[in-house]
């Protein structure tokens, strides 16, 4: 697992730890580590597969700070299966859509813990990690119907969770962006929900100063060239519903 510096300016530090081969069959995925003074916050942890693995590299990131937030931007299995071990071997509060609270202890929370998996309701809300203001954004239906990102205005990092994920290509940030398409347009055209959506998104995010774009799963784009670019992409993306004609066949043998 590599651990790579995306900020760091002595007090604020944003940490990639890339799996690259997401533990065999497993999607590949990044999770994210960002501390502030004595206080950590890991975005999307994942599932049991890197769960050793992960929490062992968050513990070495973190040095002498405090793990106090554990940020799921949705339910998925690649985002929370491990929530118990974290809530168990931590004293973090966990967060996630206020959809998805009842349906996270599926993947068996211990009684102990529950109380500390706290509802992001649907507007959003804004985290204090040890004085810097972390905003949870709503994304929702980005994939999933209770979605939120994470921007962080102080290494101007915006988190994107499921989108502007890619899959299959081999470099960990995006230089030709018409290149990358591939590697994330039939994604997206599935698992994103609507054109709609992604305008209502782009239409946010337009107004915040970002210098990085890190998804869940693939290579981030980095400056505000490439930054711009995605989001146009996104606002024009026929997605989704969009793509679903009304003829759902029963299959034939
Ligand atoms: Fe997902």
């Amino acid at each position: 697992m590599a651990n790579i510096v995306l900020f760091n300016d002595g007090t604020h530090r944003n940490i990639l730890l890339e799996d690259m081969d997401g533990g065999g069959f497993a999607v590949q995925s990044n999770q994210h580590v960002i501390v502030h003074g004595d206080s950590g916050m890991i975005l999307d942890p994942g599932g049991h597969k890197i769960y050793g693995k992960v929490l062992a590299e968050t513990f070495a990131v973190l040095g002498r700070a405090k793990l106090r937030h554990i940020f799921l931007s949705h339910q998925d299995p690649d985002i929370v299966a491990a929530i118990n071990g974290w809530l168990m071997t931590t004293d973090a509060d966990a967060h996630v859509s206020s959809l998805w609270v009842r349906f996270v202890p599926h993947f068996g929370l211990d009684r102990l813990v529950a109380d500390r998996l706290k509802a992001i309701p649907d507007e959003g809300t804004i985290f204090d990690l040890g004085g810097a203001k972390l905003y949870a954004l709503p994304a929702h239906f980005l994939h999933s119907e209770g979605n939120f990102q994470l921007y962080d205005p102080t290494s101007k990092i915006l988190y994107s969770g499921d989108l502007g994920a890619s899959l299959g290509q081999d470099y960990r940030e995006v230089t030709d962006f018409d290149a990358h398409l591939r590697y994330m347009e039939g994604f997206h055209r599935r698992y994103m929900c609507s054109r709609v959506v992604m305008r209502a998104w782009a239409n946010m995010v337009r107004g915040l100063d970002i210098e990085i774009i890190a998804p869940q799963h693939g290579a981030l784009f980095r400056g505000k060239e490439m930054v711009k670019k995605f989001i146009d992409w996104c606002a024009d993306l026929e997605c989704g519903v969009d793509l679903i004609t009304p003829t759902f066949r029963v299959p034939s043998a």
